[in-house]
């Protein structure tokens, strides 16, 4: 089943700075609406990146090469993500129950740590007003704490009815009317659902996407022939197995259950699309009416029906994202296979739910995240519910938040910052010698027309609607809270389904540590939880803030004209605005990018070129333009690349690292350093890099 209100499982449009590269299976699922862009859904509920490392100070990479002075010194000439962070990196330790160490993971455990302790002090107050971010807080806080009611409890009064119509569906049509009901209240589903999102033609229009199809995993991760990764497939056979038992199956029972949910899993994994492919409109934005679904699904998904329950018509457009996907599903659909599929939608809920319910479902999704990701201990139950309380509440989490934690100021001067690579942007643009002044205009265009965003947004997506959450002692149960959020959101998107595409509301949560560009509002996102140490500091060198913030602008501005990025215009609609000799000459570039990076591997596992293309481009551009703002200004380059080096520090279990180089879209944090470097010609005038020298690449790719 897939969440559809969360934006982790739903928005592969918008390219973010780095993944959640969670095993999480109910925050991170695989698959998902990728073909609708931004939908209000996941604004209104989004789940903060669940990320690795642990608050230890505040040491830099300077301060641990002086403290160090034993560690190995690597040459700048060779290595220089190891010259610069080598010592930083050995003075690490990942955390027993972490499965990375990292700039980003650190700081998303301060902001945890930060917001442990306003969630805590709000669930001690006793006069909160009924709805007010704090009264919703502090209930979910509390029935999340309450591990003897939720034993009591279960599966709870929705999702235990929802169970009971399963059990009794006599048919596939009778299955298919409770599981599209339970989609369409919860926005949850696996065989089959509809959301909402906003149309990639015209960016301003909500329109409906069918979904069909959970399996399970993404299928870089079930048919991987990486050790790691066929290592966290067995766990995720046997976390099946588990739920299967705790739902009442005797031990027989539970293996044929999973072994057939398991079969239809990896059917439709092969079915699905690649990573890469998500980010490609050509193949996800393929648009029908609610009346051609029928055909589509092989006469087994009743228009009618569909009409029925979410109140469309049948001439309404609908974005199919992965039609292939839809196909396999409707293979399945036979009154023979009713009691597998009745098995497979129970267990899709119970795995995605598992997590907010009673402790034995919440132990075996805890133990499967812990043992996948290599994990020697689990992470603490209280500190599980606070990420997941700041993750499901994420924007009254973040109000409250940024009221403490945020200076007003900071906004002002990182626009400042963002104005300043604009406008080198705009001059290199301008000084392309492969595109032609048509192109050039509409690129300049696009440009000058981004939203800038930084730090939180000014209208809140809870204030449009109105959520009560109970707490312990007014009956309240956390699987509950957890799914009347899905109810209120879901029902807010549906009511509203007439009414344009709200730009005003924001994708990610501000506590969020990352930045973001979305293609479909041509907007940068710079969020708060990232405007701290090392990336931003007010009190920083202008060289350290260029290398770190100042990049990480200069990143996100270039997917506005990545792969992905450059098929969409100033307005965030899918648009043609290349000339074809601009177009293919692009494309050619962006080839050299996809073999640069082919070429490379890490710990022997090798780097999909293809599937990094727009991030490496992304990381290509930045760096490049950050090089032009240092150079013009006179500032010390040096220090702009060693603080570009050093936000990259990092450190991963072997766990991590094969999940991210399988499914990631990103270059592992070594080669984001040196591959990127190695292109820069200031890069190797100021190093004297010559051939031999392991900073040294023939080839130096570039397009912005
Ligand atoms: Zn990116």
């Amino acid at each position: 089943m897939k969440k559809q209100f969360h934006r982790k499982t739903l928005n592969k449009a918008v390219l973010s700075l780095l993944l959640c590269l969670s095993v999480t299976v109910t925050a991170c699922g695989v698959g998902g609406d990728k073909g609708s862009g931004q939908t209000q859904e996941e604004q209104i509920e989004s789940q903060a990146a669940a990320s690795a490392g642990q608050s230890d100070g505040t040491q830099n990479a300077e301060q641990a090469a002086d403290q160090s002075t034993e560690a190995q010194k690597v040459s700048e000439k060779d290595d220089y993500y190891q010259a610069v962070n080598g010592a930083l990196i050995d003075s690490w330790e990942i955390e027993p129950d972490k499965s990375s160490k990292s700039w980003f993971g650190i700081l998303n455990d301060q902001v945890e740590e930060r917001m442990a302790e306003l969630i805590k002090s709000v669930s001690e107050e006793t006069d909160l007003e009924q709805g007010s971010d704090e009264s919703n807080i502090r209930a979910l806080y509390l029935t999340g704490l309450d591990q003897t009611g939720r034993n009591e409890g279960g599966f709870g009064e929705s999702l235990s009815a929802f169970f009971d119509q399963v059990d009794a569906a006599e048919s596939i049509d009778q299955l298919m009317r409770v599981s599209m009901q339970f989609c369409r209240d919860y926005g949850i589903y696996s065989l089959f659902g509809i959301s909402i999102g906003s149309d990639y033609e015209d960016s301003s229009v909500k329109t409906l996407v069918a979904n069909a199809g959970d399996p399970g995993l993404s299928k870089e991760i079930w048919f991987s022939e990486d050790e790691a990764n066929q290592k966290a497939v067995s766990l995720f056979e046997e976390l099946l197995r588990k739920l299967c038992v705790i739902q009442g199956y005797s031990e027989t029972e539970a293996e044929e259950v999973t072994d057939n949910t398991v079969q239809i899993m990896k059917s439709l994994a092969e079915k699905s699309l690649s990573q890469s492919e998500f980010y490609d409109p050509e193949k996800t934005y393929n648009v029908y009416t609610v009346s051609e679904l029928e055909e589509l699904f092989g006469g087994k998904i009743s228009s009618e029906m569909i009409q029925e329950i979410y109140g469309v018509n049948g001439e309404d457009p609908v974005i199919v994202s992965e039609v292939e996907l839809a196909r396999q599903m409707a293979s399945f659909l036979t009154e023979e296979n009713l009691p597998m599929l009745k098995g497979y939608v129970k267990l899709c809920a119970h795995r995605d739910l598992g997590a907010y319910m009673d402790m034995d479902s919440y132990d075996a999704l805890n133990t499967y995240n812990m043992e996948a990701s290599g994990m020697e201990e689990s992470r603490p139950f209280e500190e599980v519910l606070i990420s997941d309380v700041q993750g499901l509440l994420g924007f009254q989490c973040g109000r409250m938040y940024c009221e403490q934690n945020y200076s007003e100021e900071t906004t002002a001067e990182v626009k400042e910052i963002i104005s300043q690579v604009i406008s080198v942007f705009h001059q290199r643009i301008d000084e392309l010698d492969w595109m032609s002044d048509a192109t050039k205009a509409e690129a300049k265009n696009k440009l000058g027309k981004i939203d800038v965003r930084v730090g939180h947004p000014d209208d809140w997506p809870q204030d449009k609607y109105e959520l009560n959450l109970k707490a312990p002692e007014d009956g309240g149960l956390y699987i509950d809270n957890f799914l009347m959020m899905a109810k209120v959101a879901t029902d807010y998107n549906f009511a509203t389904i007439d009414e344009p595409v709200d730009k005003s509301l924001w994708p990610d949560t501000p506590q969020t540590v990352n930045a973001y560009y979305d293609p479909q509002s041509n907007s940068i996102n710079i969020l708060a939880g990232i405007l701290q140490a090392p990336f931003y500091d007010p009190d920083a060198s202008v060289e350290e803030n260029l290398g770190g913030i100042g990049t990480v602008i200069g990143h996100e501005i270039t997917h506005a004209f990545d792969t992905n990025g450059a098929l969409f215009d100033e307005k965030g609609n899918l648009r043609d605005w290349w000339t074809a000799q601009d177009k293919e000459q692009f494309q050619a570039l962006a080839d050299q990018v996809i073999s640069y990076y082919d070429g490379m591997d890490i710990e022997g596992k090798k780097i999909n070129g293809e599937q990094t293309v727009t991030e490496n481009i992304a990381d290509l551009g930045g760096v490049s333009c950050i090089t032009e703002i240092a150079d013009s200004q006179g500032y010390d380059l040096k220090k702009v690349y060693e603080a570009y080096a050093n936000i990259w520090a990092s450190k991963e279990r072997e766990e991590y690292l094969s999940r991210q180089v399988a499914i990631d879209i990103h270059s592992p944090a070594q080669i984001r350093v040196n591959a990127v470097l190695s292109a820069q010609q200031e890069f190797r005038d100021l190093y004297d890099i010559e051939e031999g020298d392991g900073m040294y690449q023939e080839e130096m790719p570039g397009i912005w």
